[in-house]
């Protein structure tokens, strides 16, 4: 989807922003809309357009040329047209980093166009144990790697790839034509080669020529904790390999977690029910808990109503970016009312009821205690799901 909306109105900013604001305004938003990190759906295109507009719009020359004569002076989507992946169009990651971790600075070095290793996507299945306190996990699986036997040059042995004649090495040919709006120049990958830059006389045997071989593969993965059902991680060049030693792809980790029986997690907070009789209610009582931690004591207070909600702080999930911070466990209490009673039990109660005024002697209810409405009563599952949303 080609995105069509303003630049300056992607990053939130006018049209006379100056270059740190703009460099400013775009590392915020592409932290927050990083798929890595926002899980939200639109994330993925929310951030392509946010880096459309920043490689627009950081760039003095296209900057100028966009507040001209718009999105026709910068030649439609921008820069990053390769780079589309099984995941669906990831592109463009170097240049976030680049911007993130002060690589090369905006207009400065370019890359030469070489093909690239797809992207790849590994589903991984995590336990619920496994998501909150991490894991180490082996990655099993096939695909393209550098051919082992001519070490991804893809020439047999002894020789050894030449540079191609038609790009003089480069990989890409580039036709400069004048336009209203200036030198265009127009970059298409070299067909000799394949956008190698190089030719490979005598190819090699194993690989024919490509460099590289479906091979299986096993890695392992740190799972850090906290991490959340649908979260990805990013396994920098370890996608599939590039033809002829070119830049290899990522491997992105998708993970998918299992719900814990009795623990309903929502980010950082965790929320268990808790059903209580009436006697632990109004006595109070130490009752046995599921924590993440394992089981634990929890102190009910005499006088305990339904609908009482007791935090234990730090039982929740550790914060994946915070180091060392935990979310709360939310303990929701409801109370149980029995539906039978033993005799003895009946007569106990009905002694309380007595002591209370509530019943007349011969055990007949007083007509001024009807039955109580039930409104306002929600079972735990409806409280557990309101607290989460
Ligand atoms: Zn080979």
């Amino acid at each position: 989807m080609a995105t069509t909306r303003d630049y300056y109105e992607i990053l939130g900013l006018e049209r006379g922003a100056s270059d740190e604001e703009i460099k400013r305004s775009f590392r915020k938003l592409a932290q927050r809309w990083h798929p890595d990190v926002n899980t939200d759906p639109d994330a993925d295109e929310r951030f392509k357009e946010i880096n459309e507009a920043y490689q627009v719009l950081a760039d003095p020359q296209r900057r100028q040329q966009y507040d001209m004569f718009g999105r026709a002076g910068v030649g439609g989507t921008g820069a990053g047209a390769e780079g589309y992946g099984p995941f669906g169009g990831f592109q463009g990651f170097g240049d976030i980093f680049d911007a993130f971790f002060g690589g090369a600075a905006a207009g400065g070095a370019r890359r030469t166009r070489r093909p690239a290793g797809a992207d790849l996507r590994y589903d991984l299945q995590l336990t619920f144990d496994e998501a909150v306190f991490g894991a180490e996990k082996e990655l099993s699986f096939s695909a393209l790697d550098t051919c082992e036997t001519c070490d991804g040059s893809g020439a047999e042995e002894g020789s050894e790839p030449t540079t191609c004649p038609q790009c003089q090495g480069s990989g890409e040919l580039r036709e400069v034509r004048n336009t209203l709006l200036g030198q265009m120049v127009n970059v298409t990958p070299c067909g000799r080669c394949r956008g190698t830059g190089q030719i490979v006389e005598q190819p090699c045997p194993t690989c024919g020529g490509e460099g590289r071989t479906e091979r299986k593969r096993t890695l392992r993965v740190t799972v850090p904790p906290g991490i959340d059902d649908g979260h990805q991680i990013r396994l920098t060049g370890e996608g599939e390999a590039a033809p002829r030693g070119g830049t290899p792809g990522n491997l992105y980790v998708v993970t998918h977690v299992e719900e814990h029986p009795q623990l309903k997690r929502d980010g950082t907070e965790l929320y268990l029910g808790l059903t209580l009789s009436i006697t632990q209610a109004a006595l109070g009582a130490d009752v046995p808990i599921v924590t993440p931690d394992g089981e634990e004591m929890l102190e009910i207070k005499p006088g305990t109503q339904p609908g009482t909600e007791i935090r234990r702080r730090g039982k929740g999930v550790p914060h994946l970016r915070r180091v060392g911070a935990r979310g709360d466990l939310h303990v929701l209490v409801d109370v149980e009312v029995p539906r039978k009673l033993s005799d003895r039990q009946r007569e106990l109660l009905e002694e309380l009821a007595a002591e209370a005024g509530e019943l007349s002697a011969d055990g007949e209810t007083s007509p001024a205690d009807g039955p109580r409405t039930r409104h306002g009563k929600r079972s735990l599952g409806d409280r557990i799901k309101d607290a989460i949303s």
